[in-house]
């Protein structure tokens, strides 16, 4: 898959009807009247770019998105709350349509003129939209000129707005995608060196096809996290009541053994952070131990300061950094050291390119408060993995190449 995409500079887009995918699948909180707002804005302020420059070059946009799984329509699940966060962002009202498809919206879309902007409701609450259904794909295509691709984290989906429509009409990709595939395709095309890898987070088994893909890139490859339990138990430790696949050594060891025989560096944890529950009563009693010490009756719930130490002297050496996956339970205070000084090793690494996908990892970023120190911080959570994974992508892949 081309990473290098024809994207919304390489068009004149004014006095055309832009059909825009973005993704503005966002979680919802309560707002002060018993109704629904947006709970976190990041991926409605990371579409701003390509919708402000397409109305200021004089487009006419539809903008399209998913919001949540809804079976059916559910007004639980409309995008009211983002038009009117999308509205307070731009300085002006953005319109919801009542659908996405049928006469009514192909009348509002015909009326539209340069430098209009509305929000189409919920593509999802149509069946097709799932199924990539060829004539609901028609139906949202019709009366626009364009169509332009900015939902990255959507892009891993071969859905009727994200791939169907870019086989009917001229497609282009937006900023935010461009932005997304020249920092993730990046990591797998040509990585600065020394190019540092720290994957993290849970299981080995859903991180396994990015180890591999990773393997032949990197010179260090550090693994952390519940992940590292499992390469803890590969080689030969004990790891109490830790979290850990059992059933995955054999695909542990052979990352191992891949890396050595490339000269490459692997780190896995030295000493780790052990708790006899995975709980507040467990962080009073948590303590430090060598990896190789790891009590009975305790699981491992982070890095522990000299392999925090170690992280920070590869980081620091580094010219390129793709973290995915929080090293620790960082969900729990006392457990989040090591996730927190990842992310801020990477902050403190001026001349590196760094680059920061997946969910929770993401999460762990924004919440220490470094995301703007980063290179890249990824809005694709699934579609970021899939990239590194080496997949293709079908929302990428329907858009023709630069
Ligand atoms: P990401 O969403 O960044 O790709 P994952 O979904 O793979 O990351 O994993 C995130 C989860 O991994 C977090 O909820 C975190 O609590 C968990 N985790 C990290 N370290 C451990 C550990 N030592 N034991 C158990 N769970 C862990
Ligand atoms: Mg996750």
């Amino acid at each position: 898959m081309g990473f290098a995409k024809r994207t919304i500079r390489d068009v004149d887009p004014s006095g055309k009807k832009v059909l825009v995918r973005v993704d503005f699948n966002v979680p919802l909180g309560p707002d002060a009247r018993g109704g629904l707002a947006v709970a976190d804005d990041t991926r409605i302020r990371a579409a701003l770019p390509t919708i402000t420059a397409l109305l200021e070059r004089g487009a006419a946009l539809a903008l399209c998105s998913h919001l949540g799984r809804p079976k059916g329509r559910d007004p639980k699940q409309s995008l009211a709350p983002v038009a009117a966060r999308l509205g307070e962002l731009l300085g002006r009202p953005v319109p919801l349509l009542a659908d996405c498809v049928g006469p009514e919206v192909r009348a509002a879309i015909g009326r539209l003129k340069g430098g209009d902007a509305v929000l189409l409701e919920n593509v999802r609450f149509h069946p097709e939209e799932e199924r990539n259904d060829p004539a609901f794909a028609k139906d949202l295509a019709a009366g626009f000129g364009l169509y332009v691709n900015d939902a990255f984290g959507a892009a891993h989906r071969a859905h009727a707005s994200t791939e169907g429509v870019a086989r009917i009409l001229p497609a282009y990709a937006g900023l935010l995608m461009e932005r997304e595939l020249a920092a993730l395709g990046g990591l797998l095309t040509d990585p600065k060196k020394p190019f540092v890898a720290i994957v993290g987070g849970a299981k080995v088994s859903s991180k396994i096809d990015v180890l591999r893909s990773l393997v032949p890139k990197v010179d260090t490859l550090a693994v952390g996290g519940g992940m590292a339990n499992t390469f803890l138990l590969a080689t030969g430790h004990t790891v109490g009541t830790s979290l850990v696949e059992a059933d995955r050594t054999g695909e542990a060891k052979r990352i191992i053994t891949e890396l050595e025989s490339a000269r490459k560096r692997i780190l896995l944890p030295v000493d780790v952070l052990c708790a006899p529950s995975v709980d507040a009563d467990g962080a009073q009693r948590a303590a430090t131990h060598l990896a190789d010490e790891v009590p009975d009756g305790t699981a491992i719930v982070d890095i522990g300061p000299r392999t925090v130490a170690m992280y920070r002297d590869v980081i620091r050496e580094a010219k390129t950094v793709f973290w995915n996956g929080p090293v620790g339970v960082f969900e729990i205070d006392a457990f989040a050291n090591g996730t927190r000084q990842v992310a801020r090793f990477m902050a403190n690494n001026p001349t590196a390119t760094t680059v920061v996908g997946g969910g929770e990892s993401v999460q762990a970023v924004t919440e220490a408060g470094l995301a703007d120190k980063m290179t890249h911080v990824s809005t694709g959570g699934g579609a970021s993995l899939e990239l590194i994974e080496g997949k293709t992508l079908p929302g990428v892949e329907a858009i023709p190449d630069a």
